[in-house]
């Protein structure tokens, strides 16, 4: 039995009945045996996106620890770096921008490992990791085959790509990455190009852009080893046009993004709206500074977890006609 508690952002005190760790490629023998004799299993990397519902899980978990980072290729004006999936992810996004490399520096200070990033296609302040993704090594635990899967069929969208759901068998053990030598600054999003004004900031390096993303968020997000919590609880739902303005007519204040052919919804408005910002349910709450992200008080279960997401959800589609939904992993 090992205990996950230290394991998972969020806290949850959890048994699990088998823990093997995931070293490095000679370990693939080992994990195609966990794999076949087990009847659950679950690849753990940083566990800040992860929430387990039970105080104890009857499988095994697979926690991934492989590192190493290599340049594979270099041309004038970019790079590509096969990086392991064990590795630490705000780690290297702040080590590429030390070498003055761009591409992921908006992604920075987000919890979690390398080998998780394509998982739900990690995004923030403008960026998404798709979009610097070459390719992902996978190990297949039930045929022990190696392969590579090609950015076009990792089927990317909106926080998912084709392991959020399924192909649970695929252990990702290497990411490849294609970032830039020359630097634009993205300041797409409203807090940065604030902040970049306020402070009278010019001479943006892919640096000083990391540090800035991780100033904004130190400022929003509760730190995981102070609150337990998993980064966004929901996703920002999509929505069609006429929908939208159905809404907007009720409540004109309404926070959005357009897309293509539908409007993206700020859930934390939502939730926000429907008073549950601040306020704390038993061991559980929506966080005072940030209503997306639900926080453990201390002691919460995956029973507290539930009940919480399970009455925003509710209260959000009385009030908005909007489903939301869970963006977390629930592992039971
Ligand atoms: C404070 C905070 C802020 C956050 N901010 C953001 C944000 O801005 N943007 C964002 O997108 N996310 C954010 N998150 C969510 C989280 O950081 C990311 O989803 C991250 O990629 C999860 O990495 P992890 O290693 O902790 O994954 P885990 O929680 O360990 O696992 C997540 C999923 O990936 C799978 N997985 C993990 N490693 C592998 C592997 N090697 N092979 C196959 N499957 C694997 C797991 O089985 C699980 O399905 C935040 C979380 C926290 C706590």
């Amino acid at each position: 039995m090992k205990n996950l508690k230290s394991f998972n952002t969020f806290g949850i005190d959890c048994q699990a009945r088998e823990f093997v760790e995931f070293n490095s490629e000679n370990d693939f023998e080992k994990i195609d045996k966990v794999y076949s004799e087990s009847s659950k299993l679950y690849v753990l990397g940083g566990g800040s996106n992860t929430v387990f519902l039970s105080d104890s899980f009857e499988g095994s978990i697979i926690k991934v620890e492989n590192t190493g980072k290599t340049i594979i290729s270099e041309e004038v004006d970019s790079v590509a770096i096969e990086v392991s999936a064990g590795e630490n992810w705000a780690d290297f996004v702040r080590w590429t921008c030390q070498q003055g490399y761009s591409g992921l520096e908006n992604l920075a200070a987000i919890p979690g490992q390398v080998g998780a990033s394509p998982v739900q296609n990690i995004g923030a302040y403008g960026m998404q990791v798709a979009d610097r993704i070459l390719w992902v090594e996978v190990h297949n635990m039930k045929t022990s085959d190696n392969y590579r899967i090609m950015n076009n069929d990792c089927e990317f969208a909106y926080r998912y790509s084709r392991w959020k759901t399924s192909h649970k068998e695929e252990l990702i053990y290497k990411v490849v990455f294609l970032l830039d030598k020359q630097f634009q600054a993205n300041l797409d999003y409203a807090a940065i190009k604030t902040y970049v004004e306020q402070n009278s900031i010019r001479d943006i390096t892919p640096l000083k852009m990391c540090d800035i993303v991780t100033e904004i968020r130190n400022s929003k997000l509760p730190d995981p080893k102070v609150l337990g919590n998993a980064g966004s609880f929901f996703k920002n739902p999509e929505i069609s046009e006429e929908q939208f303005l159905e809404i907007e007519k009720q409540y004109p204040q309404i926070v959005s993004f357009s897309q293509e052919n539908t409007r993206k919804l700020s859930a934390a408005w939502l939730i926000e709206q429907c008073g549950f910002k601040g306020e704390k349910y038993d061991s559980v709450g929506m966080h005072a500074k940030q209503a997306l992200v639900m926080v453990n008080y201390g002691g919460a279960t995956g029973k507290d977890v539930l009940n919480l997401a399970n009455l925003v959800k509710e209260k959000v589609k009385e009030k908005f006609d909007v489903s939301l939904e869970i963006e977390a992993h629930l592992v039971q």
